[in-house]
């Protein structure tokens, strides 16, 4: 992953008020090719400064928003638009279950962030090593759970739902937020909605990238 500290005067002014809210960020392209966008989540956000951070998982010079953070120098203009929606967190909630693969992570640390310290979080993330691990901060007691894919894309191993489904969830008095591969997602939120019969306002499960597609967009 690695980390972009975006500055423009048009921040000053831009308003967010949930966390894991995403911009649409417009990379350059080689040649004549044309812009394309992709989603990224607003991970820290500074509007006096006019700053925003962006974390982009590098998974290869497939696709054009990673191949361009992978090899972009400081000072480099990129355009982005938005806000779209984040997650509303739900204050009077006491358990919040947040799971996601690598690219959800700058959501579900900023999801931490804002959670009251009355509130009881349990975390689930693969990414793919140790060394991908990051510290995540909260008022609330959290218990997280670290998970990895090693040679594969974080998301598309299947331990993400295994870990999941093999521990006793506090999913009475539950907010589940689920993100990443959409296949991953799809399966956990068939879990929750059909095994768990947990209601569908307590579920925000969102796919942000299917393995083998460009740009997907999550139809669920
Ligand atoms: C609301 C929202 C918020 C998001 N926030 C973040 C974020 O903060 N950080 C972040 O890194 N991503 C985030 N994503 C996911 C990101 O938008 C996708 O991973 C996007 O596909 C990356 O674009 P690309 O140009 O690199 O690859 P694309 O051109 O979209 O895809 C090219 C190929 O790369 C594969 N691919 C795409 N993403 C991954 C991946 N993560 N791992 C392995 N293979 C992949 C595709 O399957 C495809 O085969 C978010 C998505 C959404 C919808």
């Amino acid at each position: 992953m690695r980390r972009f500290r975006v500055a423009g005067d048009a921040l000053r002014t831009l308003e967010l008020d949930e966390p894991a809210q995403w911009m649409k960020v417009f990379v350059p392209r080689a040649g004549d090719q044309p812009t394309v966008g992709r989603a990224y989540t607003v991970r820290n956000f500074d509007p006096s400064h006019g700053r925003m951070d962006l974390d982009f998982v590098l998974h290869g010079d497939t696709g054009p928003a990673s191949r361009w953070a992978a090899h972009a120098w400081p000072g480099e203009q990129i355009i982005i638009a938005g806000p779209g929606r984040g997650y509303p967190v739900d204050p009077t909630m006491r358990n919040h279950l947040l799971i996601g693969d690598a690219t959800s992570l700058p959501a579900i640390a900023a999801i931490l962030e804002v959670l009251p310290k009355t509130a009881e979080a349990v975390v689930f993330v693969e990414v793919a090593t140790p060394e991908e691990e990051q510290p995540l901060m909260s008022c609330a007691s959290v218990e997280r759970t670290w998970l990895h894919s090693g040679k594969e894309w974080p998301g598309t191993t299947g331990r993400l739902e295994l870990a999941v489904q093999n521990v006793a969830l506090p999913l009475d008095d539950c907010s589940v937020w689920v993100a990443g591969e959409s296949l991953m997602v799809r399966s956990l939120r068939s879990w929750f909605l059909a095994d768990q019969r947990l209601s569908r306002s307590r579920l925000h499960a969102k796919g942000y990238w299917k393995l083998g597609v460009a740009d997907h967009r999550d139809r669920d």
